[in-house]
């Protein structure tokens, strides 16, 4: 399985408690001053279009039943149907859902893809349940939330803790009940089952087409450059092993049981390799600050929201920061960042590689023609690199950060495209 790893023990890398839907808030006050005659529109945004809070109860192993709770979020649909992850996470909120469903918009409008945003998750730690269990509170959970997607509704995909083969078992309950294989109804899904090659991996490799041409634009050499990833999970992992195969150092390396530091590089593929991840290696460290201290170029932050805080802003010795995962930085470290001049490719465009090849997933599934790996990561370089520069291009003229930049592009096209639409009735 190729999920995100998780723990019982969240002794690091936990949700701070600000919540995330304030800090989208936030983001989308800092943009409106840029929206011009558009800002008339702006409050479509602070409000999800549809949320649907379910109850799932499982029979667990030893015959007892329990109940999780679970979410999926429609947050936009102005452009097309809703697209975005399904997360299995002991602090998966509404609240968090409703954050995440909204950085979809925000993100499937700024690489131009024909999707809304969408989100879904269950408050559930998944390490905690037998395949089985985990089997039936997937099926369960698609069953509740049938009602609300379906290839031309809103298509799912993999998030934290969910793989491919949560994926499939997803793909198998919706096509029983609509009574036909229904393959585009997620992405991420195994590859003989309608997936796409390059999907795994998608998230992580868009992380280090934008990391290299914000580095270049910067005049920062990937070759030499030293690294240090927060979360290696399926996008910490795939961005680690592309920045170490292009020349770079990963000197620092944090998941949620310990640090890993070696300054002169520390051997991705053996610590990839260890099934128990970081706690699996000797000289690991419990000292979270450590990794915050490390002296470093870029900084991936690929693990869960609200890690980037302004003290930790204030710590990083990086010039460069990734947004692998969604919503890391808060609003206040945003501007500790901007006052040091260290430049932040905001999340809505640096980890966007997972939602493309999940377009193209579900353009190869409509069409029942499949592409070449080859083809699927050309295409993703070429509107990664397109969008960012259309962004940096924003960015420049107006003085502002790549986020307000990217929000900007991305309200333009959603918000025209409710303009356009009207109100109904
Ligand atoms: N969960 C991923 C994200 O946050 C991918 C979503 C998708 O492919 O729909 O972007």
């Amino acid at each position: 399985m190729s999920s995100e790893r998780g723990s019982k023990h969240l002794s690091f890398i936990e949700t701070a408690s600000p919540n995330p839907w304030s800090t989208y808030l936030a983001q989308v006050d800092r943009v409106t001053p840029y929206l011009k005659n558009r800002a008339r529109w702006v409050e479509t945004l602070k409000h999800p279009k549809r949320a649907l809070i379910v109850d799932v109860p499982i029979e667990m192993d030893d015959g007892s039943v329990r109940h999780f709770e679970g979410y999926r979020v429609q947050h936009n649909l102005s452009r097309g149907p809703g697209k975005g992850g399904i997360r299995f996470h002991p602090q998966v909120t509404l609240d968090e859902t409703k954050a995440l469903a909204a950085w979809m918009t925000i993100k499937t409008a700024a690489m131009d893809l024909p999707f809304g945003g969408a989100k879904g998750g269950v408050c559930v730690d998944p390490f905690t349940l037998s395949q089985n269990e985990l089997e039936k509170l997937t099926r369960r959970y698609t069953s509740e939330i049938s009602l609300i997607i379906g290839p031309t509704k809103d298509i799912p995909a993999p998030d934290v803790n969910t793989s491919a083969q949560v994926m499939a078992w997803i793909m198998d309950t919706y096509s029983m009940q609509v009574g036909f294989t229904a393959s585009g109804v997620v992405t991420g899904k195994p590859i003989h089952l309608g997936g796409s090659l390059g999907r795994v991996k998608a998230t992580g490799r868009g992380v280090f087409v934008t990391g290299r041409e914000a580095a270049s634009r910067i005049g920062l050499k990937i070759e030499g450059a030293k690294v240090s990833i927060q979360g290696l999970g399926n996008v910490g992992s795939a961005a680690a092993e592309l920045f170490a195969a292009n020349g770079a150092k990963v000197v620092a390396v944090q998941d949620q049981w310990g640090t890993l530091i070696d300054e002169h590089g520390l051997d991705i593929q053996t610590l990839l390799a260890q099934p128990q991840g970081i706690r699996g290696v000797k000289g690991a460290l419990a000292n979270d600050g450590a990794f915050w201290d490390t002296p470093c170029d870029i900084l991936i932050l690929a693990a869960l929201e609200s890690q980037m805080t302004p003290e930790r802003a204030r710590k990083t010795k990086a010039k460069l920061v990734l947004e692998g995962a969604n919503g890391p930085t808060l609003p206040d470290a945003d501007d500790v960042l901007a006052d040091r001049n260290i430049l932040v490719v905001p999340d809505v465009i640096c980890n966007a590689g997972g939602v493309t090849v999940s377009y193209f997933e579900w353009v190869q599934d409509f069409s029942s023609y499949f592409w070449s790996e080859e083809e699927i990561n050309a295409r993703l370089d070429k509107l990664m690199v397109d969008a960012l520069r259309k962004i940096w291009t924003c960015a420049e003229n107006n003085k502002i950060s790549l986020r307000t930049a990217t929000y900007v592009i991305a309200c333009e096209r959603i918000l025209a495209a409710r303009e356009e639409r009207g109100l109904y009735p």
